[in-house]
């Protein structure tokens, strides 16, 4: 279980859990990843995505890598909207 109560060992604000664009410069072009889940610091706006996340975004980039472009803008497809 993720403990987002946790504080941010940078300046020691608390982590809320929020999305991200995610971006990598590659040497061909640049992936931007829209709305990936992610923790981040409200103070520092440090950003945390976890292991699971970051598999999916990795797969992403080379789907990118395999298609060449220069720009490729993408929505974070693993996005699962929590019921409360
Ligand atoms: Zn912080």
């Amino acid at each position: 279980m993720k403990n987002i109560k946790d504080r941010c060992p940078i300046c020691q604000g608390y982590k809320v859990e929020a999305t991200t664009t995610f971006t990598v410069d590659l040497d061909f072009g640049v992936v931007v990843v829209r709305h990936v889940p992610a923790i981040v610091c409200e103070q520092c706006s440090t950003e945390w995505i976890d292991d699971v996340n970051a598999e999916k975004l990795e797969s992403l980039i080379n789907e990118a890598k395999v298609k060449h472009s220069m720009v490729e803008i993408s929505e974070f497809p693993y996005f699962e909207k929590k019921v409360s």
